[in-house]
């Protein structure tokens, strides 16, 4: 029995795959989160000019040159630059447009050179391999160099690109110190072999790694959205509190004080009542900005629920605690928030704690700094004041 490898029906079932992988990747692109879809566009675009210039490349014998090596290669180099665009594209990195498409232009001018204008076939797959190794290579690259890399995920496509490219130069090489090895594009020499297998695989495997990637990227950003505020985007209350006691546990570790104040906005209802609701929600997320404003890098800020605000302030003993508290407060009252061209001077009750060896859980330390905002609205608002329990007094 004998059997024999065709490379035309190994294109055909390569470009077939890929088609139906990329069809699958479109489908599951629309369950993306938004920020991903120009991505996915471009590697979807990919996944379709990379089978139009493998079937192409099986028509030799049957269509004009100019269809089957100009533009098979063409379509080719430009599934190549596609994915390149649509790796740049997932790290939020300038798509180099210009260098992506002189390369692209190489591609062709070599193909219209060596193709139509001085045929040589020897020559035009070394040229055509070295544009395509190194098309490989740069989306290889960009995946590796990038930070946000996506650790272990990253090897599925990052490899996929890298062996590829790798194989492509190899091809060039091979064929420089031995020319005369390939006579027609479908001989089977153990290079061509190679190539196409390359072919057939790269776009599969890059494509289930690219995919992995998207999730990745998605679930992280659910994660990290599960912990912010909608609105305000700082933190929630959940995420607050699990800070809350991981900030306890490493201030007991390193003997370091920790501090925490409770921000509420005084009279709010009015300003909902007098301006609206939508007024409300922008008084919200400027009043946000500007307590931020006073902040450290290292102090987390939270939204405990309505107009309620949360600041945790690691390494801060309670004289810095209240002076902070206290810029805050002027910085509030002293100038109005501006509501879309409305002024609208609002101030603030806050009440300030620091945790106390006494203090087992987070919500013991928040429920002092609560009720010390209390007894600063009591006081009669536009005021801070400190835990009695801290040791520390405000006035
Ligand atoms: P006090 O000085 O005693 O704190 O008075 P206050 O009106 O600020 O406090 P109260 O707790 O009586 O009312 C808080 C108001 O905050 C009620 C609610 O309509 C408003 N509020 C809570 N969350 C939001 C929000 O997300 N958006 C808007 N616009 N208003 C909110
Ligand atoms: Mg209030
Ligand atoms: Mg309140």
């Amino acid at each position: 029995m004998t059997w024999s490898f065709d490379i035309r029906s190994a294109l055909l079932v390569g470009a077939m795959l890929t088609l139906l992988i990329g069809m699958l990747l479109a489908v599951v692109a629309r369950a993306m989160p938004a920020g991903l879809r120009p991505a996915l566009n471009w590697w979807v675009a990919a996944t379709l000019l990379q089978p139009a210039g493998f079937v192409l490349l099986t028509q030799r014998d049957a269509l004009p040159a100019w269809i089957t090596i100009v533009l098979a290669n063409a379509l080719i180099a430009m599934a190549f630059v596609a994915y390149a665009v649509a790796l740049r594209r997932f790290f939020s990195l300038r798509p180099r447009a210009g260098l992506l498409t002189a390369m692209l232009g190489l591609a062709v001018a070599v193909s219209v050179y060596w193709g139509l204008v001085q045929p040589d076939l020897t020559r035009r797959l070394i040229a055509i391999s070295v544009v395509l190794a190194w098309l490989l290579g740069y989306s290889a690259w960009t995946l590796y160099r990038n930070p946000d890399s996506h650790g272990l995920v990253r090897h599925v496509a990052g490899g996929a690109f890298a062996f590829s490219a790798l194989i492509m130069a190899y091809r060039a090489v091979a064929l420089v110190f031995e020319p005369g090895q390939v006579t027609t594009i479908f001989q089977l020499t153990h290079v061509q072999l190679l190539t196409y297998a390359i072919g057939g695989i790269l776009p599969v495997v890059a494509t289930v790694g690219f995919l992995l990637l998207c999730t990745d990227r998605s679930q992280r950003e659910l994660e990290r959205a599960a912990r912010l505020d909608y609105l305000t985007d700082v933190y929630n209350r959940r995420a607050i509190e699990e800070l809350g006691t991981r900030a306890i546990a490493a201030a007991r570790r390193h003997g370091m004080s920790l501090s925490l104040l409770v921000v509420d906005l005084d009279h709010f209802k009015h300003i909902n009542d007098e301006l609206g609701h939508a007024a409300g929600d922008l008084a919200l997320v400027r009043a946000v900005a500007r307590i931020r404003e006073a902040l450290r890098a290292e102090d987390l800020l939270g939204r405990l629920g309505g107009e309620e605000f949360i600041v945790l302030m690691p390494s801060t003993d309670g004289a810095s605690a209240s002076a902070a508290a206290e810029r805050i407060r002027e910085s509030f009252s002293a100038q109005p928030l501006d509501l879309d061209g409305r002024k609208r001077t609002v101030t603030l009750s806050i009440g300030v704690a620091v945790l106390a060896p006494a203090d087992r859980h987070f919500s013991q330390l928040l429920q002092r700094a609560d009720r010390a905002m209390y007894s600063a609205k009591h006081a009669g608002r536009d005021l801070v004041v400190a835990d009695p329990m801290s040791g520390w007094d405000a006035s």
